[in-house]
């Protein structure tokens, strides 16, 4: 059974305060996540954990994760100037972004951050835009399908993310010939992973490329960045990933081929977003409706344009209704928000307790890709989030928008000024 973080009588405390639709972030269970993940990979002197900005761009959380000693994956000009403001630079900042711009490798240099290249023509164009850092990283694209015991996790060959095996070769050359002293290499090769095996199957790839690379080349490896990719349990019948076992996998893969090739002092790193956030935070909501027709619709104040995964990707997120957490799931619902558009459903046929008018639901899932996919389609205003600290009190940490930010964009017009 999922549990909400928080009770029905705190979440009616906060949006007494802070209306619905509204997120909210579980700091105890942000901090604990965080700590266990760098004690699992403690194993590795310089492991580093690198927030994947883009899940969940909040200055207070990104605070939160560097107090534990996380540094920021970014991957556009707002992000590193997110990071920038947050006066995080050099190797606490990964841009790991594709089609770049140059404005915004200009940044990620005067930022000192180390820079992931997409493409072997960003070698050159880097050159001319901001310059060729002494330390760098490149994209690994191996191509192919991936697959973990037969299974096909992903097909790497229709990704447009990364360098082939052999322009990992050549851009190598080129950038120990441009200066480049240390090299870091990057693949991400499936996403919202269940299991334990996608992380030490990934490091397999990735080292066994460094032993090659470091043996056709004699260039230094001095980190390999595992991206993001590992999963959360959306759905109540699966379970939390083990990150310990995750780790030890990475760790009997460093064995088996960096060690085993005489490579020493590889740093792993990762750039987790999903896995940082997505179970502790939610989506609060109120029951604002009902509607029977051909089925029964419970009517909700949230629509998709404050949690999009389940309109674009169907994907499921489960809804607890608060204060009936252990009521029988007796009724089947599709709880809806008002955008217009039928896809923007946060659930369908979903057996719940039943629900009334007033009936606050918690969202599941929604601390990572959830605001930040947020949009304005049909005039919707982005909600504000709210952080709950373990003592049960909690801060605004960004506010709704409001009609006068939708029309910030058309101030040209002096009726809307
Ligand atoms: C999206 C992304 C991540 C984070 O992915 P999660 O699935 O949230 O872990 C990490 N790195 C890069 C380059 C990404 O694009």
């Amino acid at each position: 059974m999922k549990q909400p973080f928080l009770t029905k009588a705190k979440a009616e405390e906060i949006v007494a305060k802070y209306p619905t639709p509204l997120h909210v972030y579980d700091e105890k269970g942000i901090v604990d996540n965080a700590r266990e993940l760098l004690s699992a990979f403690s194993w590795n002197p310089g492991y580093k954990e690198y927030f994947a900005v883009k899940a969940t761009p909040n200055p207070a959380l990104i605070r939160l994760l560097a107090k534990e000693g996380c540094g920021v994956d970014c991957s556009s000009l707002t992000e590193l100037m997110m990071a920038e403001r947050l006066g995080l630079r050099g190797d606490e900042i990964m841009f790991s972004s594709n089609e770049t711009a140059a404005e915004e490798f200009v940044l990620a240099r005067k930022l000192d951050a180390i820079i992931n290249l997409d493409d072997i023509t960003h070698i050159d164009f880097l050159n001319e835009t901001a310059g060729i850092p002494q330390k760098i990283c490149l994209r690994f694209n191996p191509g192919g399908e991936f697959k973990i015991n037969n299974a096909v996790m992903g097909t790497p060959e229709e990704a447009k993310y990364g360098l082939t095996s052999a322009q990992m070769d050549e851009a190598v050359e080129r950038l120990m010939k441009l200066g480049v002293k240390e090299f870091g290499i990057h693949a991400f090769l499936a996403s919202n992973t269940i299991g334990e095996s996608y992380y030490p199957k990934l490091a397999e790839i990735i080292f066994s490329k460094i032993v090659e690379l470091h043996q056709k080349t004699g260039a230094k490896f001095v980190f390999a960045n595992l991206s993001g990719g590992v999963g959360v349990p959306y759905r109540p019948d699966q379970k939390k990933n083990d990150i310990f076992k995750i780790a030890q996998g990475v760790k009997e893969a460093y064995a088996a081929t960096l060690t085993a090739a005489g490579i020493e002092g590889v740093k792993i790193f990762t750039e987790l977003g999903r896995y940082m956030l997505a179970p502790y935070g939610g989506l609060l909501t109120r029951v604002i409706h009902f509607k029977h027709t051909y089925k029964e619709y419970v009517g909700v104040d949230a629509c998709a344009a404050h949690l999009m995964r389940p309109a674009i990707y169907g994907a499921y997120h489960h809804i607890t209704v608060l204060g009936k957490e252990n009521q029988p799931e007796t009724n089947r619902y599709d709880v809806v928000g008002s955008l217009c558009e039928n896809s923007d459903k946060f659930a369908v046929d979903r057996m719940l307790p039943p629900v009334e008018k007033g009936d606050l639901l918690f969202i599941h899932e929604a601390g990572a890709h959830g605001h930040s996919m947020g949009y304005n389609y049909n005039g919707k205003l982005r909600s504000a989030e709210v952080l709950l600290h373990p003592d049960g009190t909690f801060d605004l940490i960004r506010r709704a928008e409001k009609p006068s930010d939708y029309f910030a964009t058309l101030d040209i017009y002096p009726e809307f000024q």
